[in-house]
């Protein structure tokens, strides 16, 4: 089985990120593979342990964006590939998919195409579905459960108040809900073997793509103002016997939330 993850370096969500002159600052910022991607990888690890195969990690970003890819090759995936040229900086959600379609179709054959459900930092939701639609493939998103049957899959997806269960042709592409399952730690061997590994890195030239058609200057929308959410305010001990406690609990929520 021939598997392709689609993994975003992303600021580590732990981190407190700052803001200046529009932008996020990177100085000093850590950076991880989206959280929802590392289920991606442990899936099409999981689906290689069961049919054989081979899964290739590709990611689009800045020369930094490798140490994410090497971090994920460490679970266990065979090849990375790197997709990043100066040309494709500031590129919108259809840029950044047609990106990766073209980077996928370089790759070679696939069966199944693993993303996760959303990027924890702009959050779109549309890349992969974005990409299934430039390659002509099918797509299931929200995927929380995952069987192949053949040529066939058949898909548990969670949305609202239940979830639905979907038989999709393959080759498709599908997106990782976080309880798809549990991402196993990477082991001393494949982190010595990932030093090893040579990962190559693909421009615009390498993929046939026309610089003028991606990047800041073909995006369909520009940042207008990028606000950092409100400091929260510092939370409350409330302090005493729990009687007088709950009291003055239920008092603050009356009076000051104002939520009872
Ligand atoms: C108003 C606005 C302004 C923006 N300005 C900028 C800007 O100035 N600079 C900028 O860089 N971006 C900018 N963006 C973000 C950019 O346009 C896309 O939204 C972004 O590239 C898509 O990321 P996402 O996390 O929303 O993707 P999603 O659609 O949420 O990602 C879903 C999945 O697709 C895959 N995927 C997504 N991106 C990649 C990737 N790069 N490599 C590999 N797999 C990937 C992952 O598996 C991910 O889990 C802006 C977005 C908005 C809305």
């Amino acid at each position: 089985m021939n598997i392709i993850v689609l993994v975003k370096s992303v600021p580590d969500p732990a981190a407190k990120v700052g803001v200046r002159d529009n932008k996020i600052v990177e100085d000093g910022l850590a950076w991880e593979a989206n959280p929802y991607d590392e289920n991606a990888v442990e899936e099409a690890i999981r689906l290689k342990e069961k049919y054989g195969g081979k899964v290739t990690l590709i990611t689009l970003g800045p020369k930094r964006a490798e140490e994410t890819l090497k971090k994920m090759l460490a679970l266990g995936a065979d090849e990375g590939i790197l997709v990043s040229d100066p040309a494709f900086e500031g590129s919108d959600e259809l840029a950044t998919a047609r990106i990766l379609a073209a980077a996928i179709e370089k790759a070679g054959g696939y069966d199944v195409i693993w993303a996760g459900w959303t990027g924890v930092d702009w959050n779109q939701g549309i890349v992969a579905q974005a990409v299934a639609e430039y390659l002509g493939v099918p797509h299931v998103s929200f995927v929380t459960k995952f069987e192949v049957n053949g040529q066939t899959a058949r898909c548990e997806t969670e949305v609202e108040g239940g979830r639905e269960i979907i038989e999709v042709d393959l080759p498709a592409v599908l997106t990782a809900m976080q309880t798809l399952n549990e991402v196993r730690y990477a082991s001393l061997k494949n982190i010595m073997a990932v030093k090893r590994k040579t990962i190559p890195t693909w421009g615009a030239a390498d993929l046939g793509i026309n610089p003028a058609e991606v990047g800041k200057g073909a995006a369909h929308h520009h940042l207008m103002k990028l606000i950092p959410p409100p400091e929260r305010a510092a939370g409350r001990v409330l302090k005493g016997a729990p009687e007088e406690t709950v009291q003055e609990l239920v008092r603050a929520l009356r009076e000051e939330v104002k939520v009872l």
